[in-house]
């Protein structure tokens, strides 16, 4: 069995921002040679998030309408109190989604859905460069 961690840079627009990342996390296995295993895809920060959704106009739409449903942008944070920062709502988004999605491979081929992308949502309240951790355990 082996460990590698792998990582990738990535400038988000911020705003729950929605961006497929599913590309970079499978060049990132591929450049590994493992073949079976599980892979862990991990964002470092409190204000962003990582998940799966099928990558299409309509859910980009969707997805940011129902965060703020859940965690409107304009309620009151404490946080926001605390340092000023105004992004109490991105740090909440963040907690709710977590910053990592696991996905299994197997023969050196991530197991997702024909319509299953991983993504990261970036919640923060400006734009960001963002490094995506892809860590790998297998052989
Ligand atoms: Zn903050």
């Amino acid at each position: 069995m082996t460990i590698i961690t792998k990582s990738f840079g990535i400038k988000t627009k911020g705003d729950t921002d929605i961006l497929d990342i599913t590309q970079q996390v499978g060049k990132a296995l591929k450049e590994t040679q493992l073949k079976n295993g599980i892979l862990n895809v991990f964002v470092p920060g409190s204000t962003a998030g990582i998940t799966t959704t099928e990558y299409e106009p309509g859910l980009l739409q969707d997805l940011p309408a129902t965060f703020e449903k859940l965690v409107p942008k304009t309620a009151e944070y404490k946080h926001n109190l605390t340092w000023g920062d105004g992004n109490g709502y991105a740090h909440v988004r963040a907690a709710l989604l977590k910053s990592f999605f696991t996905v299994p491979f197997v023969d050196g081929e991530m197991i997702l859905g024909t319509w299953q992308q991983i993504i990261l949502i970036d919640f923060d309240n400006r734009r960001r460069q963002r490094e995506i951790v892809v860590q790998l355990i297998g052989e």
